[in-house]
């Protein structure tokens, strides 16, 4: 009797990509800053952020340490302004393609604030949000599309998805990321689904 040897653990695919809202293709760092959505929530919108931290630096760990609620490394003066807030998000996406989780999508992340759509409010309670190493304006790396697309992909199947919008769609008066520089109409063709998903707007 003979049996195939398995493929190096780094070539193996997981059964199932999802286990308990953590995907199990992200790299995972927990971040404290997580509440329960309420009960019976139909996880139905994505909403695209960007950030950078300093604003406009794309390296080191800025960025994950304020999403987790780690004290910073580095003194930056931005960073002391934003010191205070306890903000999180599902997955961050480094300008590389980098794919990391921080909060279970069973759980609620801390990333719309006072935010309405698809006529409800608290987007936090209802939606999965994905930040993109980036500022807002500008453009966003093909290895960030390419991450980004099969991540939504998986959690279009995963998820009651019907809804995908940038945070300034979801809290147009206070938010403008990811801005104009996120190419909504390659994401939209990336994906294969109809304008009925997108906010309406020349994308
Ligand atoms: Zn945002």
């Amino acid at each position: 009797m003979s049996s195939t040897p398995l493929p190096p653990p780094h070539l193996q695919t997981p059964k199932h990509p999802w286990l308990k809202g953590w995907y199990q293709f992200a790299q995972r760092i927990d971040s404290p800053h997580f509440g329960p959505r309420p009960q019976g929530a139909r996880v139905d919108l994505l909403v695209m952020h960007s950030i950078s931290l300093p604003p406009g630096v794309y390296q080191g760990d800025a960025v994950i340490r304020f999403l987790t609620g780690q004290p910073q490394t580095i003194e930056h003066p931005y960073l002391e302004t934003i010191k205070a807030l306890k903000v999180s998000a599902h997955f961050f996406i480094r300008r590389q393609g980098e794919l990391i989780q921080m909060v279970s999508c069973d759980d609620k992340a801390w990333h719309a604030g006072v935010s309405h759509y698809r006529g409800r409010d608290q987007c936090n309670d209802d939606s999965i949000g994905i930040e993109l190493e980036g500022l807002e304006g500008q453009s966003f790396e093909p290895e960030q599309y390419e991450t980004l697309t099969s991540l939504c992909a998986s959690l279009l199947k995963h998820y009651p998805i019907q809804h995908l919008a940038g945070h300034e769609h979801i809290a147009p008066d206070r938010k403008k990321d990811p801005g104009p520089g996120f190419l909504w109409d390659q994401f939209q063709k990336s994906l294969g689904l109809s304008d009925a998903f997108f906010p309406s707007f020349d994308k």
